[in-house]
């Protein structure tokens, strides 16, 4: 139970890897801790089908299995997770308090943000329109639906083309459509798309309309070197054109860069004292598990710091 009353030692907001590993090390050394978060646990690697480079699993891990690990893990040492959303953090005197949506107004002597990034819209006419019915943004829950049928998928960095990989399962045929002709994911990855019978690569494209009656049945493309318009049959169309950082509710409150990512030093401190950041959602995020969860430890640590310091 979550209580008002009690003054924490630390929040932690947002339920991904680096805020369950945050969660861990805080709740291991005995910090008062509770983790909120919003949605799903396990933020980005949640909708991902495999991790293939997370040390310790040398035959991948599902995103999945690994969030619950995580979980897991963090619980054993007393972890308490809630799923509530946070709408604004402000500092009172020495303590930090954190308001929910619900109305309830905690309060806490450190804060962790791991609040991560959300998938970026395309902002197309048809995006909104076939959102659930043709058009997702999460291959492991929407893949299936697209049993023996085309399936385009949009993007060209690694999300892209692991999940087009993953799309193979299930489409007829994968095309992957990039703005370029040259992919920006990791080498090996690359390899893999361009050599599968099933994907087929299709560069310097824009999607310029998502088509359809019911649902998606096909895409408007435009040559973004000639400007010729074609259009291409899909029944899915997968989007992974990079990620927007969650930090909107924190306006005013910590620095953050022209694109909304949270400052820090490689302390993890940000720009209002008691809080820190990390994953994600922090300036210089390589999008990495391992690079979050390292982060989440030193986002801990100096939490414990700055108590045995101030309080
Ligand atoms: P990303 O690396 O930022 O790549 C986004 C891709 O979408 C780029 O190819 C970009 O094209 C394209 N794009 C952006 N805006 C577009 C638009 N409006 N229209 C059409 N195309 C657009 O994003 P991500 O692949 O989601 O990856 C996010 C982070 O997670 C990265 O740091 C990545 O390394 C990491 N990640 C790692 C793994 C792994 O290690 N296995 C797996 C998934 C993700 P341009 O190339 O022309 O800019």
């Amino acid at each position: 139970m979550i209580s008002e009353d009690i003054l924490y030692d630390c929040v932690i907001v947002g339920g991904g890897p680096a805020g369950l590993t945050a969660g861990l090390y805080c709740a291991r050394a005995k910090l008062r801790t509770i983790l909120l978060e919003k949605g799903t646990l396990g933020g980005q690697i949640a909708i991902t089908d495999l991790v293939e480079n997370y040390p310790g699993f040398p035959e991948g891990i599902s995103g999945k299995e690994l969030t619950q690990r995580f979980k897991q893990q963090a619980e054993k040492f007393g972890l308490e997770i809630h799923r509530k959303e946070v709408i604004k953090i402000e500092k009172v005197g020495k303590e930090i308090l954190i308001h929910l949506r619900t109305g309830e107004l905690l309060r806490s002597k450190t804060v962790i943000l791991a609040v991560g990034a959300n998938p970026r819209r395309l902002g197309v006419k048809g995006e909104e329109e076939f959102l659930n019915r043709g058009v997702s943004y999460c291959a492991t829950c929407d893949g299936a639906l697209f049993d023996g049928v085309p399936i385009a998928v949009i993007g060209g960095g690694d999300s892209a083309c692991q999940e087009s990989l993953f799309l193979t399962h299930f489409g007829s045929v994968v095309y992957l459509i990039h703005r370029r002709d040259q992919l920006r994911a990791q080498k090996h990855l690359q390899e893999r798309v361009l050599s599968h019978p099933k994907i087929k690569f299709i560069p310097n494209k824009v999607v310029e309309e998502i088509r359809g009656r019911e649902a998606v049945e096909s895409l408007l493309l435009r040559d973004t070197q000639t400007g010729e318009l074609t259009t291409l049959e899909v029944e899915g169309v997968f989007i992974f054109i990079g990620l927007e950082p969650s930090t909107g509710f924190l306006k005013g409150t910590v620095e953050m860069d022209d694109k909304g990512y949270i400052i820090t030093d490689h302390r993890m401190r940000t720009s209002l004292e008691g809080v820190f950041a990390c994953g994600d959602c922090r300036s210089g995020a390589t999008g990495q598990v391992a690079v979050a969860v390292g982060e989440g430890c030193i986002a801990a640590i100096e939490a414990e710091r700055y108590i045995e310091e101030y309080f």
